[in-house]
């Protein structure tokens, strides 16, 4: 499983990196940036699913 985020549909709200910011991180451009390759840790699963159903374009999945 890995998480990814769909630039084209992200606003830069920021409530990923700033709720999960062991998943991601602010880029320099402000679009988050996924910082871990895969999710073998359910927890942080957990926090992956949070971060999906939060954000409010509907712009991370997991693949
Ligand atoms: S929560 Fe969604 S819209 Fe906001 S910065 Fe993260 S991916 Fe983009």
């Amino acid at each position: 499983m890995k998480l990814v985020v769909d630039l084209d549909k992200c606003y830069k709200s920021g409530e990923c990196y700033y709720n999960h910011p062991e998943l991601f991180s602010m880029g320099e451009d402000g679009f988050p940036q996924v910082r871990v390759e895969a999710l073998n840790d359910a927890e942080l699963r957990r926090h992956a699913d949070e971060a999906i159903e939060v954000c409010p374009a509907a712009a991370i999945r997991l693949d």
